[in-house]
């Protein structure tokens, strides 16, 4: 049996040989056996021009094939450019479906959290995605093809690389610099994993935040248990003097209870210092936000004052009659925070100032007081949970240290920011805290029903 194209050949090969061969028998009956052979030549000659061009033609069209147009052909040339033309259609086809398929690929990867870099079998960057060229500072344009040690440099990831055992992921600290020039510090797990013929992907994920947070449980969690520990061991102390001695000596039985009552309210204070930040810091549960009395509420929280210090300070208040929006129960606790702050941390006979004014659009509370000053390198700290400057003195008044940490969320909430100025300088030291309130925060009083009734 023959195949179509052979024969599409021998109909091309018999039709050809006929017309040459009627051809060339009339020319030899006409003119003798030399022109025959003549016409014979000629047929074939125009025979394989034709071939010849046909195929010059098709030569052009595979040359470009998007740009040329499709060479006209019947016979066995319309059979093989038909052909043609489906192959490179079909070639077009999984062509462009591999290209989107690597190009979802790539948005894929693009789009992942973590750092993915892919390695051929000489460790030669191949391709790299956002995240990585930022946790390596390897730009993808510039980089691609180059070995990834001369990059990657920590002689830990160098013998990371060469062991060839990457069940373990690898912990790395790193430097890099931002586009201002400042070097940062990051923890990173990296891991390697081999894939294909010899290649790696070189998988990164920075868990710095992760790490400062555990950092952070475990600090904290140390702080309360040392915070719980001192009041406890007074108690345990007591305890066991009024079991021993106590019942016969009324005195000490006394003196006894006295100081455990003492210590009782620190860690009650303590306690409800760390439910109220717990509370705080449940963004779940945003409680009510409506017009506070601000004025009211000052005047309020300056007779408390007045009652902690006992005489020994001169407390002023300069209050504007301005509401304010927010919940009044968390505004109550900032602002007593500075105020009992202010008393405790002002030797006797000094002065407190609290003011509630508006500065511009934006409504301001302030407690200014005349105490030593805090030094400027505890400044920017105050505000972290458990930082005291002078640890006795804060204890000794009752403190439990977490105040200024209550004062922070408390401003967080209510979109407020924290001014803390402070000066030792012995012509004018003292200590100045403001809280600056957002202007749309400002809202007017609500009127009394009274009021409302007339
Ligand atoms: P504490 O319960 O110890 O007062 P806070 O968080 O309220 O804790 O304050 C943190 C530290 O800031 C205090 O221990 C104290 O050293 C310092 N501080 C706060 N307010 C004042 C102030 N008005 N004058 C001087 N130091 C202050």
């Amino acid at each position: 049996m023959l195949s179509p194209a052979q024969k599409s050949f021998l109909l091309i090969a018999l039709r050809v040989t006929l017309i040459a061969g009627v051809v060339g028998g009339i020319a030899a009956l006409a003119g003798g056996e030399s022109i025959g052979v003549l016409f014979v030549a000629l047929v074939l000659l125009v025979a394989f021009s034709y071939y010849a061009w046909k195929l010059a033609q098709l030569f052009h069209w595979l040359e470009d094939p998007q740009a040329a147009t499709l060479p006209d052909a019947g016979g066995m040339w319309g059979d093989v450019l038909g052909k043609l033309y489906r192959l490179i259609k079909q070639e077009r086809v999984s062509q462009k479906s591999l290209s989107d398929a690597l190009s979802r690929f790539q948005q894929a990867a693009a789009a992942l959290p973590d750092g993915a870099l892919m390695l051929d079998n000489q460790n030669n960057i191949v391709w790299l995605n956002p995240v990585a060229e930022l946790h390596w500072g390897i730009s993808l344009a510039n980089d691609r093809m180059q070995t990834v040690t001369y990059f990657i440099r920590y002689p830990e990831f160098i013998a990371y690389l060469d062991q060839r055992n990457y069940g373990e992921p690898l912990a790395l600290k790193v430097s890099r610099k931002d586009a201002a020039g400042q070097a940062h510090e990051s923890s990173l797990a990296v891991q390697l994993v081999p894939f294909g013929e010899d290649q790696m992907l070189l998988l990164s994920r920075d868990v710095s935040e992760r790490e400062r947070l555990e950092t952070m449980r475990r600090d904290f969690v140390a702080n309360v248990s040392h915070e719980l520990r001192t009041p406890i061991t007074v108690m345990a102390g007591f305890l066991e003097t009024v079991t021993s001695i106590g019942e016969g000596n009324p005195e000490l039985m006394k003196k006894s209870l006295a100081h455990m009552t003492t210590q009782a309210q620190r860690m009650q204070r303590l306690v409800e210092d760390l439910l109220t930040l717990s509370r705080l810091e449940d963004n779940s549960h945003r409680p009510a936000q409506a017009p506070i009395n601000v004025p009211e509420l000052i005047a309020s929280l300056a007779i408390d004052g007045g009652q902690l210090s006992a005489g020994r300070h001169r407390i002023a208040t300069h209050i504007a009659p301005q509401w304010l929006l927010g919940n009044r129960d968390e505004i109550a606790s900032a602002f007593s925070n500075l105020i009992s702050n202010a008393v405790r941390y002002t030797p006797a006979g000094g002065e407190i100032d609290i003011t509630w004014t508006m500065e511009g659009l934006e409504p301001v509370f302030r407690v200014r007081d005349n105490g030593e000053g805090i030094a400027p390198e505890h400044v920017p700290r105050l505000t972290e949970r458990f930082y005291r400057v002078d640890r006795g003195r804060s204890q000794a008044t009752g403190g439990t240290g977490l105040g200024l940490a209550i004062v922070k969320h408390v401003l967080i909430r209510h979109s407020a920011r924290l001014d803390i100025r402070s000066s030792r300088d012995s012509a004018q030291h003292g200590t100045q805290f403001s809280i600056f309130f957002p202007a749309e925060r400002a809202c007017a009083a609500e009127p009394r029903p009274h009021a409302v009734a007339a």
